[in-house]
């Protein structure tokens, strides 16, 4: 027997790995079977160009757990190892290896989320003592045990093995007990090697005999050796790929819209399959993630940094060889292979459903319910993506039609466009809540849009940036007369002094509990609600997007809800509500009103009688005189305010016609509701 040093400076590294890769101790297994893989698929190649020669046997990768000896072994019938390539691979190279590994990422845990690159080693996080007994193809070679207990010593020595390959020997530690549980290694194998391009046997089949279950020699295969994505598509059909999708995700009741087979060989080597799922809320964001595979090894399922936020939605396999494993996170989204894998993909995805676009219009319009979230996310976060499906988007209108921007525009261009020459898209998001509004822009013979979706709101702000000279109004933003303008405002015939006199009597009626009010007046049509309550469009957009949170917005969030209560001036209610007012408090408002007109005149001559002096020259008594004629002038103002106010909060028309305008617009609840039903009781009872 040989003994020796193994080239390391630590003591004893490999507590260190165990600590280091605490989270990540399983990946021990993916690592040994994946030598293992690598070893057999070596002894195939050489197999196939002469160099090892007759039968190869029985391939399968056996995986064994013995309880009671604390073993786990994993055999292999690849390619094996002699003495001096244990020395090479093993002592020196790996051992090197995960010096330089420690040292790179000592200080960075997030660093080393467990990926490749640790190889052998990463058994040490599991085991105390680790053998390997190997036997090379070469002829003549002689089987080796090599036997290291995690410490930088190593044994070597001739042992005996009948057949080519390599077993390693896990004596797995008294804290990793886990692992020596059937049920625990096969969650392993499933989790990475379910596609590993060997055989993995894990167990043997059962059959029953003379009334007992016996194990047959018959191997318990894990894997499937040929998945899906390295088939050629074209021996492929529809039903295999469903198959394969719910292969992937066996908890998932929905089959996915569709899929894109990914087959690159260069500039970089890609494979995989891309599943479109139904996306309708975000609650089923992120549900299903998208595997990531090299060679057909698990690596794993948060694809974050490789491809591009959006793509994260679909489910289904990559699997590349050429994304860099052993690298930090961050460092991934700078490598050049990750960036135009990123951008094939992308870009792949976009020709698909730009190809069922032109091919089938119909079946893409029945799908574009599920897919719109898709690629609303898509054209917000990618400009590459907008431009190439900015062609084929969908916009749906409330009859349930579909039409491209460009067809869109076509259509609504003669009657919607404004006196400014901006094209208006007008839109509801919500059918019921919005229903009266829906009606008169019907009426008027304009097209609205259907906008339910999360994400359209954000949708419109990047579709008003990116098409020129045209702006989305929702349809309840004003009143319908005004969604458009075509010429300047109308305005009203009602006179200022009259509009301030209105002003507090329905400002005292106006509920609290649906935020503030502004009161404007306009002459709508005789036969237009008496009162209308609006939402500006822009301040409508300002408070959704606080919601929506982002720090830059979030300043919006606790704006209070700002409506503009619309008095109709030409319907009868609202000149009912007038004359009411002038005989209730006509007489009163006139006499502060008169004493007012005597203030402001005296005002006028004191104002007069200095505006051509300079400052110093205004004498002491002329800015007395002033300032005292001010004051009572805020006095009568407050005055008539309050008089108002007095006979406004009393006004129950006021209240009605305010309660049908909220009603109007699903804002009228709980308490204010109750007291409008009993209100309007009384009102038919008169
Ligand atoms: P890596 O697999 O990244 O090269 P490892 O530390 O896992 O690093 O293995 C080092 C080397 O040891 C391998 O490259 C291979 O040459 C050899 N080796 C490991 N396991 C086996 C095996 N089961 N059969 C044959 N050779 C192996």
């Amino acid at each position: 027997m040989q003994k020796g040093q193994i080239g390391v400076t630590s003591e004893n590294i490999f507590p260190i790995i165990k600590k280091f890769l605490y989270s990540e101790q399983e990946i021990f297994l993916r690592e040994l079977i994946s030598n293992a893989t690598d070893a057999t698929q070596k002894v195939k190649t050489l197999s196939r160009k002469g160099e090892v020669k007759g039968d190869l046997g029985n391939l399968t990768i056996r995986v064994k757990v013995d309880k009671e000896a604390k073993t786990i072994t994993i055999s292999d019938s690849g390619i094996g190892m002699t003495e001096e390539e244990i020395e090479k691979y093993i002592n020196q190279i790996a051992f090197t290896g995960a010096n330089d590994f420690l040292d790179k990422y000592k200080d960075s845990i997030d660093a080393i989320i467990g990926h490749f690159g640790l190889g052998f080693y990463s058994s040490f996080m599991v085991a105390k003592e680790v053998d390997i007994v190997t036997k090379s193809y070469k002829e003549d070679a002689k089987a080796v045990k090599w036997t290291c207990d995690g410490s930088p010593n190593y044994s070597i020595e001739e042992t005996e093995k009948e057949t080519r390959g390599t077993d390693i020997i896990l004596h797995i530690a008294d804290d990793s007990t886990e692992y020596l549980e059937d049920s625990k290694i096969n969650e392993l194998l499933t989790k990475y090697c379910k596609f590993l391009p060997v055989e993995i046997g894990f167990g043997k089949e059962k059959e029953w005999k003379d009334e007992k279950q016996v194990e047959t020699d018959k191997d318990v295969i894990i894997n499937d050796t040929n998945p899906l994505w390295k088939q050629k598509p074209a021996d492929i059909k529809d039903e295999d790929y469903l198959a394969f999708y719910k292969k992937l995700y066996p908890a998932s009741f929905e089959d996915p819209l569709f899929h894109i087979h990914l087959n690159v060989d260069y500039p970089f080597n890609l494979t995989g399959i891309l599943y479109f799922p139904r996306l309708r809320s975000n609650l089923e964001f992120q549900k299903n993630k998208i595997q990531l595979f090299s060679n057909q090894v698990f690596v794993t399922d948060s694809v974050e940094n490789i491809v591009s936020d959006f793509l994260t939605l679909l489910h289904g396999v990559i699997d590349s060889p050429d994304i860099p494993l052993n690298v930090s996170r961050s460092y991934l989204q700078g490598d050049a292979n990750v960036r135009k894998i990123a951008s094939h993909i992308t870009k792949k995805v976009a020709d698909k459903l730009s190809e069922l676009f032109k091919e089938d219009r119909e079946g893409f319009e029945k799908k574009w319910d599920d897919l719109r979230m898709f690629i609303q996310y898509g054209m917000l976060s990618d400009e590459k993506f907008y431009d190439k499906t900015k062609d084929f988007y969908l916009l749906k209108n409330t009859d349930g039609k579909y039409f491209t921007v460009e067809e869109y525009k076509k259509i609504v261009e003669e009657n919607q466009t404004d006196k400014d020459k901006n094209l208006v898209f007008l839109y509801s998001t919500n059918l019921t809540e919005q229903y009266k509004f829906v009606e008169d822009a019907k009426t008027k013979g304009y097209d609205i849009l259907l906008m339910d979706g999360q994400l359209d709101s954000h949708f419109i702000g990047k579709a008003e940036s990116k098409l020129e000279n045209t702006k989305f109004a929702r349809v309840d933003s004003d009143v319908v007369e005004n969604l458009i303008r075509k010429e300047g405002k109308k305005g009203t015939d009602l006179s200022s002094d009259a509009q301030s006199e209105l002003t507090p009597i329905y400002e005292s009626q106006a509920s609290d509990n649906v935020g503030s009010f502004w009161v404007q007046y306009e002459a709508l049509s005789e036969s237009e609600m008496p009162v209308i309550i609006t939402q500006s469009e822009q301040m409508r957009r300002m408070k959704e997007m606080g919601k929506l949170g982002g720090p830059e917005v979030n300043l919006y969030k606790n704006l209070p809800d700002n409506y503009s209560l619309v008095v109709n001036t030409n319907n009868v209610i609202t000149k009912q509500i007038i004359e009411d007012k002038d005989k209730a408090v006509g007489e009163k408002i006139k006499e502060i009103s008169d004493k007012e007109k005597t203030l402001n005149s005296d005002l006028e001559a004191i104002n007069n009688l200095t505006k051509d002096k300079k400052e110093e020259e205004i004498t002491q008594e002329e800015k007395d005189k002033k300032s005292e004629i001010e004051g009572k002038i805020s006095e009568l103002k407050s005055e008539k305010t309050t008089v108002l106010k007095d006979y406004g909060k009393d006004n129950k028309l006021v209240k009605q016609v305010i309660d049908l305008a909220l009603l109007a617009n699903n804002l009228l609840k709980g308490k204010d509701l109750a007291e409008f039903v009993k209100r309007s009781v009384q009102f038919i009872e008169r």
